[in-house]
């Protein structure tokens, strides 16, 4: 089977994960102190802080910045639902904002401009695909309205610009992002204070480490504000500091990968739409076509099944999931609805060849008539 996503295990992984058993320091350790550092460092931040999920970045990081009841976040609604679940997290109201348009589906400035009420306290932006939204447009935006601007980069790590920018950003390590741990996230945050707030919000609101204590910094400890367990643990933090080393030839392997998928699909798929182009900067997360609008999607998922190919859908609303359409029954996004009723995502992982690029894409022109 040729899997939509595939993480790539080798030795150096192994070897790492085995050191820290071996040294039975298993949690908030040195190797997540490496980690956030050469994450930083990647990312050209002052800090990261690691946490043990993408979703619990964004939680604790709408808390850090103050954001809660009454206060109004603009979302997608083209995300994994985990985006708009953090801003209920904090007992605030996500307000879905409609994309740009078919070829670009990151939400719109005009749509998002349009939303903005006295309520308004921030907007997330997500980098859907890992195509990189227009950060300075946004920086802007969020700086004329006096909003937060808060990144969901859970597809673009190591894209250039993400995270500096913006006052915080999330990161996800899942099994099928672009680098893993298993489970894991890392969030930064450029300002200082902001930054210590999370670190407290991640381990109960506690002002000292384990490790602190354990090398005598410190003998005990305060509990400052109402914090969580959302820890990295070292086994974690050592597979991120193998990953994070081979992340930047990974992102270029993908963007090499999607290139080869836009030349065959243009050639062979003609009818095809692909969003973006081929020159948006891109850390190529996943390869996103739009099917004509006769083509029955669950056909063409069914028939790439049958030619071992595994193919999904990014994203089902967020707004029309059953948790959600109660309260958001009112609204209408005819682009995200309408995208994501074509979209169909195809394989794309560095360990791909351009020979399973071709197996994808001579299939689908088969499932679709084409040929
Ligand atoms: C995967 C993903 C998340 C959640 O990441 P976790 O680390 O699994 O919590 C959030 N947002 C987007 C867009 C994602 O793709």
């Amino acid at each position: 089977m040729l899997a939509l996503a595939d993480p790539i295990i080798g030795e150096l992984e192994k070897q790492a994960v085995l050191e820290v058993l071996d040294s039975k320091w298993l949690t908030m350790g040195e190797k997540v102190k490496i980690f956030e550092q050469d994450f930083a460092q990647l990312h050209q931040v002052p800090q990261a802080i690691a946490v043990n999920s993408c979703t619990a970045g964004l939680h604790i990081g709408l808390a850090a910045l103050g954001i809660g009841p009454g206060d109004e976040v603009l979302v997608p609604s083209l995300t994994f639902v985990a985006t708009s679940n953090a801003v209920l997290y904090v007992g605030a109201t996500p307000v879905f904002i409609d994309i740009e348009g078919l070829t670009t589906p990151h939400i719109a400035l005009s749509e998002a401009q349009k939303h903005c009420t006295p309520k308004t306290k921030a907007v997330i932006i997500m980098h859907y695909g890992g195509y990189v939204m227009d950060i300075p447009a946004w920086r802007q935006f969020a700086d004329i309205n006096g909003l937060y601007l808060i990144e969901d980069v859970a597809h673009a790590p190591g894209a250039p610009g993400v995270g500096r920018w913006s006052d915080l950003a999330a990161f996800s390590f899942f099994s099928n992002k672009n680098m893993t741990t298993a489970e894991g996230g890392m969030v930064t945050a450029r300002d200082e204070a902001v930054c210590q707030r999370l670190r407290a919000l991640r381990t109960h609101g506690m002002t000292t480490t384990t490790l602190d204590r354990h090398k005598g910094h410190a003998y005990s400890y305060d509990v400052t504000c109402l914090g969580f367990n959302y820890r990295l643990d070292e086994l974690r933090a050592a597979l991120g500091i193998v990953q994070l080393r081979q992340l930047p030839a990974w992102n270029q392997r993908r963007q090499e990968l999607a290139l080869h998928y836009r030349t065959l699909l243009a050639q062979q798929c003609p009818a095809l739409t692909i969003p973006f182009t081929a020159d948006t900067p891109t850390v190529g997360h996943l390869m996103p076509i739009l099917l004509p609008k006769e083509v029955d999607r669950l056909r063409v998922m069914d028939g790439l099944r049958a030619a071992q190919i595994q193919s999904s859908i990014h994203y089902p609303p967020a707004h029309q999931f059953s948790a959600y359409k109660t309260q958001y029954a009112a609204i209408s996004l005819p682009l995200t609805e309408q995208f994501s009723a074509m979209e169909l995502s195809l394989p794309l992982h560095p360990g791909m060849t351009q020979a399973d690029v071709q197996t994808v894409v001579e299939a689908l022109a088969r499932i679709i008539n084409y040929v």
